[in-house]
Formats: C-alpha cells, sequence, structure tokens
C-alpha cells in the first residue's frame, strides 16, 4: 500500500488549517480574505480528503473510511467550505446509517441541514429535516426530534409562515421540556423570540430572547446571536441607544475569523440600523463587510439581505448608479429564492431610486408589486414607507384620488404602526420592571443569602475564637503553672540553700563567737595574773604608763601605791607554800575592796603588787593606802595563821612628787612607790609611807598606831 497520499493529505490539512486560523493579507477585510483564502484551498482539498478516505479503507476497513470522512467533514466545516462540507457529512451519514450507527447519522444529518439553510437551499433543508425526525423518531432521541423541528421552524418562517414556524417551535420546546440541554433550549428560545417579535408580540419576543440570552451567557455559547436578536427588538421599538449597544456587545463577542457564519448576519443587521438612523457611511462599511463575508461562504439568503443594506447606504450617500445597483442583485436573489422580504424590500428601495430620477412609470411598476408582498408579509415600517412612496409618485402622475388613497393608507398603517411601537414601548418598560423586580427579588435572595453566610462565618469565627482563646487559656495555665512548679522548685532550693547559709552563718558566728570568746579569755589569760585574777606586770605597766601620759596632758593628779606583803618566806615556811597561795588571794579580795571602778590593780612580781589611782581617787592616794592596810590585816587576821600575823606595806608615790617623771616614764613612778614602800618597810612594817616625805603627818599617824613596829 502506498502512503505517500495520506502523508501529503495529512500535511495539507494542517497547513490549512494554520493558514485559516490568519487574517488574510489580500486587500480588503481580513476575515473575509481569510474566508475566500480558506474556501479556495478547501475546495483543492476535497479530492486530496477523498484519497485519504479511500486510503482509509484500504487500511482500516470500513469503519476506518467513516472515521476518515468525519474527519474530513469536520476539517471541511472548520475551513468554512460549506458545499464540500454538506458533500461530507452526507456520507458520513450514509455510511453511519449503513452501519446501524443512527447517533452519528443524526449528527450527520443536523450538519447537513444547517449547511443547506446556510446556502439557502430550502427544499434540500426540509428534507435533511425531515429524514431527521425520521431517524429521531426511530431512534428515540428526542433531543434529534426537538432538532427537527426547529429546523422546520426557520424554514416556516424564511417562507413566510409564522404559524407552522411557531407551531414547530412549540413542538419543540415541549420535546425539550425535560431535556438538560441547554444548547439546544436556547436556540428554541431564541427563534420562537424571532417568530414572536414577528408577530408583533413585543413583550413575548423580548422574554424569550433574553431567556436564551441568559442561558447563552451562562455556557458561553452563540452569544452573539442572543445579543443580536435583542438588538434587533430594541431597534423595532425605536430605542436605538440600546440596539446599538447590543449590537456592539453582539460584535464583541464573536471572533470574526474563527465564525464568519455567525459574525456577518450580526454586521449586516447593525448596517440596517446605522441605516434607520442616517449613519449611512457608517452602514456602507459595516454591509459591505458582511456581503464580502457571505460571498465567501456562499451564503445566498445573507448575501441579498446584506446587498439590500448596501443599496440603502449608498442610497443615503447619494450614490443612486451603485445603490441601484446593489438593489437589483438583491432582488434576483430574493426571485431566486423566493424570499419575499427580500424582494419587496429591494422593490421598494428601487422605486425610490427611481422616484428620485424622476422615472414615475418604471417607480410605479417596481413600488405596487413592493406593496403587495409587504402587505402579504404585514412588515408595517417598510408598508408605511412604500406608501408615501406611492403616494409621491401619485402626485407625481398628477393622480390626486391615488395620492389620497395612498395618504390615507401610509396614516393608517403609521398610526398602526405608531401604535405598535408605543404598545411595544410599553412592553419593553412592563418587561424591564418585571426584571428589575426579578433582579431585585434576586439581589434581595443574594443579600439574604450573603447575610446568612456572614452569620454563618461569625458563628464559625466567634466559635473558633472561642476555641483559640480556651486553647490560648489552657495553655497560659499550662504555662503559669509550669514557671509555677519551676518557680517552687527554685524557692525551695533557695530555701534550702538559704537554711544552709543560715546553719553555716550560725555556725561561723557560734565559731567566731567561741574564737571572741577564747581570745578574751586568751586576752584576759595574756593581761591577768593566774593566781590573783589581777593584771600581770607586762599589762600593769601598759596601763599604767598610758594612764601616766593622760595624766601628764591632762595635768589630772596620778598616784601608785606599791604594797608587798610583809615577813612571806615566813608564811612559806611555817605554813607551806599552797597556805602562803591562800593568803595571797584573800589579801587581793580584801585590797579590790577598797578600790573602785577606774583604780587599776596588777602583779608587779613575788608577793608585791601596785595600785595606780588618778584624779580626785590620786588625791586620796594615802587614805586609800591606808583603808588597803587596814582591810587585808582585818581580813588575814580571819585565817589560821598560827600567830602569824601578815599584813601589808604600801608606798605611795604621787606624779606630782616627780618633776621629771615625764622623760622617765611609769617606772620612775614605781620605783618611787618602791622606795617608799621599803620606807614602810624600814620604819616597822604594816604602814603606809610616802614618796619624798620623812615624816608625813598621816605617816606619823599610822606609825603610832602601829604596835609593833620594827
Ligand atoms: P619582808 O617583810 O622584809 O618583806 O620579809 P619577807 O619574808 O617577805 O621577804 P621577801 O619579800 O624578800 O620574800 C618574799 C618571799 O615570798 C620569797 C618567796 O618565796 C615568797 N613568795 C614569792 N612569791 C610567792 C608565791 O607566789 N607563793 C608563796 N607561797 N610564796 C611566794
Ligand atoms: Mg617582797
Ligand atoms: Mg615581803
Amino acid at each position: 500500500m502506498n502512503n505517500k497520499p495520506l502523508l501529503a493529505c495529512l500535511f495539507a490539512v494542517g497547513l490549512l488549517s494554520a493558514t485559516a486560523s490568519k487574517p488574510g493579507i489580500a486587500g480588503g477585510e481580513p476575515g473575509v480574505a481569510a474566508t475566500l483564502d480558506t474556501r479556495d484551498v478547501a475546495n483543492t482539498l476535497v479530492p486530496l480528503l477523498d484519497g485519504l478516505a479511500i486510503a482509509g479503507t484500504g487500511i482500516f476497513g470500513a469503519r476506518g473510511e467513516l472515521a476518515l470522512v468525519r474527519f474530513e467533514a469536520h476539517a471541511l466545516s472548520a475551513l468554512h467550505a460549506v458545499a464540500a462540507a454538506g458533500n461530507a457529512w452526507d456520507r458520513v451519514e450514509k455510511m453511519a446509517r449503513a452501519r446501524g450507527d443512527l447517533s452519528d447519522a443524526m449528527y450527520a444529518l443536523e450538519r447537513e441541514t444547517e449547511y443547506a439553510l446556510l446556502l439557502s437551499d430550502y427544499a434540500q433543508a426540509r428534507q435533511l429535516a425531515t429524514r431527521l425526525l425520521d431517524t429521531a423518531r426511530s431512534a428515540g432521541s428526542k433531543e434529534y426530534e426537538a432538532s427537527a423541528h426547529g429546523y422546520f421552524g426557520i424554514l416556516g418562517r424564511r417562507q413566510g409562515d409564522l404559524d407552522a414556524a411557531l407551531k414547530s417551535y412549540e413542538t419543540a420546546t415541549g420535546l425539550l421540556a425535560d431535556s438538560g440541554n441547554d444548547f439546544r433550549k436556547a436556540l428554541i428560545l431564541s427563534n420562537l423570540g424571532t417568530v414572536m417579535r414577528d408577530r408583533g408580540d413585543f413583550a413575548r419576543a423580548l422574554e424569550l430572547q433574553l431567556d436564551a440570552l441568559a442561558i447563552r451567557e451562562r455556557i458561553g455559547d452563540r452569544l452573539e446571536t442572543s445579543l443580536r436578536n435583542v438588538a434587533l427588538l430594541y431597534r423595532e421599538i425605536e430605542d436605538e441607544a440600546t440596539a446599538r449597544r447590543y449590537f456592539e456587545r453582539a460584535l464583541d463577542s464573536v471572533d470574526r475569523l474563527a465564525s464568519p457564519e455567525t459574525y456577518a448576519p450580526v454586521l449586516g443587521s447593525y448596517a440596517s440600523l446605522l441605516n434607520d438612523i442616517g449613519e449611512h457611511a457608517a452602514a456602507l462599511s459595516a454591509a459591505s463587510e458582511a456581503l464580502q463575508i457571505d460571498l465567501g461562504l456562499g451564503n445566498r439568503a445573507n448575501q441579498g439581505l446584506e446587498r439590500l443594506e448596501t443599496g440603502r447606504a449608498l442610497f443615503g450617500l447619494g450614490q443612486l448608479d451603485e445603490a441601484a445597483q446593489q438593489l437589483e442583485a438583491a432582488l434576483a436573489i430574493g426571485r431566486e429564492l423566493d424570499q419575499h422580504e427580500i424582494v419587496s424590500r429591494a422593490l421598494l428601495h428601487l422605486a425610490e431610486i427611481s422616484q428620485a430620477r424622476h422615472e414615475s412609470l418604471r417607480a410605479r411598476g417596481m413600488i405596487d408589486e413592493a406593496i403587495a408582498g409587504l402587505e402579504k408579509a404585514l412588515l408595517r415600517p417598510q408598508l408605511v414607507q412604500a406608501y408615501a412612496v406611492r403616494e409621491k409618485i401619485a402626485l407625481a402622475e398628477h393622480d390626486p384620488e391615488a395620492a389620497l388613497r395612498y395618504l390615507r393608507r401610509y396614516a393608517e398603517q403609521r398610526e398602526l404602526l405608531l401604535g405598535t411601537r408605543a404598545s411595544r414601548q410599553l412592553s419593553d418598560l412592563q418587561a424591564r420592571h418585571a426584571r428589575a423586580e426579578a433582579d431585585k427579588d434576586l439581589a434581595l435572595l443574594q443579600k439574604d443569602n450573603e447575610l446568612q453566610n456572614a452569620r454563618l462565618e461569625k458563628q464559625e469565627i466567634e466559635k473558633r475564637l472561642g476555641l483559640v482563646a480556651l486553647i490560648s487559656l489552657g495553655l497560659a495555665l499550662l504555662l503559669i503553672t509550669w514557671r509555677f512548679h519551676g518557680i517552687s522548685r527554685l524557692n525551695q532550693t533557695l530555701r534550702q540553700k538559704n537554711a544552709e547559709i543560715d546553719q553555716q552563718s550560725k555556725a561561723l558566728a557560734d565559731a567566731n563567737a567561741r574564737l571572741e570568746e577564747r581570745a578574751a579569755e586568751l586576752y584576759q589569760a595574756a593581761i591577768t595574773d593566774p593566781l590573783t585574777g589581777v593584771y600581770n606586770r607586762s599589762h600593769l605597766r601598759e596601763l599604767s604608763a598610758r594612764k601616766l601620759a593622760a595624766s601628764i596632758a591632762s595635768r589630772r593628779p596620778l598616784a601608785v601605791l606599791v604594797i608587798d606583803y610583809d615577813s612571806f618566806k615566813q608564811v612559806n615556811d611555817q605554813l607551806g607554800h599552797l597556805f602562803g597561795d591562800r593568803v595571797l588571794i584573800a589579801g587581793i579580795a580584801a585590797i579590790r575592796h577598797c578600790l573602785e571602778d577606774g583604780d587599776i590593780l596588777g602583779r608587779f612580781g613575788g608577793e608585791e603588787f601596785i595600785a595606780v589611782l588618778e584624779g580626785e581617787r590620786a588625791l586620796a592616794a594615802v587614805g586609800v593606802a591606808e583603808a588597803i592596810r587596814s582591810q587585808v590585816q582585818e581580813s588575814l587576821s580571819r585565817l589560821p595563821t598560827h600567830g602569824i600575823a601578815v599584813t601589808v606595806s604600801i608606798g605611795v608615790a604621787q606624779l606630782s612628787d616627780l618633776p621629771v617623771v615625764e622623760e622617765a616614764g611609769i617606772d620612775a613612778l614605781f620605783d618611787a612607790g618602791d622606795q617608799a614602800m621599803y620606807r614602810a618597810k624600814a620604819s616597822g612594817r604594816n604602814r603606809v609611807a610616802q614618796f619624798g616625805r620623812a615624816t608625813h603627818p598621816v605617816e606619823e599617824l599610822i606609825r603610832g598606831r602601829d604596835p609593833s613596829p620594827q
């Protein structure tokens, strides 16, 4: 098997698809150029695709051939090669039917019917729609049955049988009642709306078109058709601004390169509006572009309509010859297709041109035919226009009777037209009001829903917030508990540490106290004579030296008493050393008895002691010495000394007695005391002697009292 044709075909299809999606570069409108290019190429493509189908049969058998022919049909449809695509779908239908695949067959039949309508081949379209209806019935497909009735409706309307069209659409609507096919529903609603408009039921028409528009807006399909239909309705009630807005939306929503077959009619209708409102230049441009596209697509009916608008625009611009040419062409198409509307309207405008050229006879022939057609189709706006033209012709022909007749008819129709317009405007207002009410209700419902949602959302948020707060609280509590435990543990540790420190401090303080105590003890021991408890020699000297210095500085009196036990060897020898110690201790107690706070007493050595007195006490030193001597005598006499009298001899020395003591120091004073004490010994013991005074009155007194002077 040779695969070359197959590859060549695939390549060609790819190339052509790419070409079809780009704007053409030839002059004129890009969409037109692209369409024409693709049509031409599509024509050359058909034999290649046919070859491909045959090759496919060879390779894959009958099933492969069907697939390839279906592919060919889709490819040609995409290229807007209308006639070739129609043929391809015809072959798909036959093959599918032969294989018993009714679904494929019905799909193909629909496409075929579309193309027949596009080519304005109404007989063929009716035949195909009938075949579709039969097939749908035998296949039990309500949707395709509805589709067939839809086509009958279109055919009925195009051929001026509005009742038949209405019946077909109503049947289709009934069949689609339970269907979920929005695409088909919108199509039927839209077509039904057009019939209602034709019948003058403007409110119903608007309602149907807006319903279709709502569905198409939702499914995003054929939006432009619905927008155009709504625009046409507004054009009818002369609400030009609204009509224009819908036309512009329609043109915006359709891709003129991808869907030229839907773009062209929208543009053509827009041209018609522009002509109505006297914007002829814009109308000419729009109508010309639409015409070029329809020429490319081969849509005869639309070509007729576009030529009508081109002619009207040219007439409006004063180009009568060109206008007539376009209108003649439109007339030819109208007659060819038996489309009364095109014929009548073409004749009307041609009559106007003839009238403008003062060709009354020719004008009359045409306007009369136009009037007949328009009266039959009941195209009131054009009819009013036609009567006006006819009246002018009658006047030009000096036929006042005819002129009056047509003037009456003109007035009558105009009145009807105005009435119709007024009632349609009212319908529009009512429809708008009803829609606004419905929208308001819907908006209220939506608001209510939004409010409800907001409430629910708020509750949800509150719930979440509550939960968050609860969790936060829980976490905070947990944190606090944790921290509290941490702090408690820390506190416990701190308390333990503090207790330990306290314990240690106390131990330390105790130790310190003990140390201090010990130090004091040691100090005391260091300064004290262990036997008698008085200051030892070194401390005695130290304290006495300080007293001396202070007394010298303050010029206060200071006196020392040197006290020596009498005949102590004898005590030791006869009564024992230990008894001697007891005597020493008892003697000291007696001495202390005679001293006061501030007086100093120390052991100078052996059984010799020194007392230091200052101030008033120093002045009374001799008296104190005497008191001591007497007290010792008395105290020691109570001891069992076996007849040995234990007494003391005391030498008293005053600081004032020693003018140079400041340089000699305390030892000089002690020495002076010692000298006095020896004098007391020498004077017989148990007495007091004063330094520097050989015969002191007191000394004498004491000596006098002593019973045994030595
Ligand atoms: P006088 O009246 O001339 O002072 O005669 P005396 O016997 O006291 O002679 P002296 O002062 O020379 O002798 C002191 C004696 O005192 C000598 C010594 O054995 C004795 N003595 C010194 N210290 C102590 C002591 O602490 N205990 C005892 N039991 N005897 C002591
Ligand atoms: Mg002595
Ligand atoms: Mg002695």
